[in-house]
């Protein structure tokens, strides 16, 4: 039995899962949330850790790995890494490049070590999967020093998602991976989309950090870049300003004041217009990006939808796929409305593209990563 602890340290929440890296059964997960809020919420990571030992409690026994999911590991961290301090100091340098992202890792690294000392510790990369773009579709077109010396290019990022996905897909349809060409829409509160070919990375839409491409919850996706020297000129915010404004308050939560769908559907069935205007955007971005990414193929044999939006909204996949049939991608409109969560076919049978929704499990791929660490170390 390999039971592994996977940890996903954010900013204020701690979320955590004890996955059987073998059988893929989830022992039990949870979320430890408001760290660091006074009322109610609990002090510090440390704190939050330790609630969720105490919610594991004998789940606990048995553990072969802690595995830490990190967003950004940079030019040359993308390997499952077994954490060190050396390591430890190399995420922290990364820092610059994932303000928001990488020191809350950090923190959950550094308080898991302390708390499970005789466990190794592995960390998996976001942007690992991606680390092996197309330079074409990896480059910036920015003067090229400038982007060698500050390591600017574009990383991705949901990339265990991406390539768990993109495998569960070849596996449902029972074709082998190096024959596919698929698209993967991977729409929950962070939002990205990829071209993966034979099973290697294509294309996918977000860049340097996890700002760029679809339309989020709380994130902008793509902008003029000539915002940001507006905003700092024009209307005095500070870069820290700006930043935050793109990450935190912009996306569907700027635009029609709610993150989840099912709150946007409500609001929009009451006549709410930014609401509505919200979600058209939303699906617009999204359709631009498919289009885009079915030339970038020529042809797609597979487009998947997953995350919480994309498994469970047949309204966002509805519209994100209508009027396509030209382009060879037709959906069954009963096969979408099925509810069911599990990996399944929404297209029609005539569809040259076949129309997926498959569960994503980024715990069970971070357990896969951390058990074979394991054992090709051994
Ligand atoms: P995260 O990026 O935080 O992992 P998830 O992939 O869990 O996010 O997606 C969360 C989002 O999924 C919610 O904000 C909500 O918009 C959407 N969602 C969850 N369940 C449903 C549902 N039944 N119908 C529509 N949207 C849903």
């Amino acid at each position: 039995m390999n039971r592994v602890l996977v940890v996903n340290s954010g900013s204020s929440s701690l979320k955590y899962a004890v996955v059987d890296a073998d059988s893929g059964d989830t022992i039990a997960d949870g979320i430890v949330e408001r760290i660091g809020e006074e009322d109610g919420g609990v002090p510090d990571h440390a704190a939050a850790l330790q609630a969720a030992f105490d919610e594991l409690d004998d789940d606990m026994t048995g553990l072969v790995a802690v595995g830490h999911r990190v967003v950004h590991g940079g030019p040359d961290l993308y390997e499952p890494t077994l954490v060190d301090d050396a390591v430890v100091a190399r995420i922290d340098e990364l820092s610059p490049l994932a303000p928001l992202h990488n020191p809350p890792a950090l923190l959950g690294i550094e308080v898991a070590r302390r708390a499970l000392p005789d466990l190794p510790h592995i960390a998996v990369f976001d942007t690992a999967f991606f680390h092996d773009l197309p330079p074409a579709a990896a480059t910036y077109a920015i003067d090229r020093d400038l982007a060698a010396k500050w390591g600017i290019r574009r990383y991705g990022f949901h990339g265990t998602s991406h390539q768990y996905v993109s495998e569960q897909a070849a596996e449902f349809l029972g074709a082998p991976l190096d024959s596919l060409r698929q698209i993967v829409l991977h729409l929950g509160n962070g939002a990205s989309a990829s071209v993966i070919v034979g099973g290697r990375p294509v294309e996918t839409s977000m860049g340097l950090t996890p700002m760029e491409g679809l339309v989020m919850g709380t994130r902008s996706g793509d902008l003029d870049p000539g915002i940001y020297a507006y905003l700092w000129r024009t209307a005095k915010m500070s870069v820290d300003d700006i930043e935050s404004m793109l990450n935190r308050r912009s996306g569907m939560l700027g635009l029609g004041g709610h993150i989840d769908f099912r709150v946007v559907h409500r609001q929009i069935a009451s006549g709410d217009a930014a609401a509505q205007l919200a979600y058209d955007v939303y699906i617009h971005r999204l359709r631009k990006y498919i289009g885009a990414y079915l030339a970038v193929l020529g042809t797609a044999d597979v487009i998947t939808f997953t995350a919480g939006v994309g498994e469970n909204d047949a309204a966002v996949r509805r519209d994100a796929l209508s009027g396509m049939t030209a382009l060879g991608v037709e959906l069954d409109e009963q096969l979408n409305a099925d509810p069911r969560r599990e990996a399944r076919r929404i297209s029609t049978d005539d569809s040259a593209t076949t129309v997926l929704v498959i569960p994503t499990d980024e715990e069970l791929a971070i357990a896969r990563a951390c058990v074979s660490l394991l054992t090709n170390r051994s």
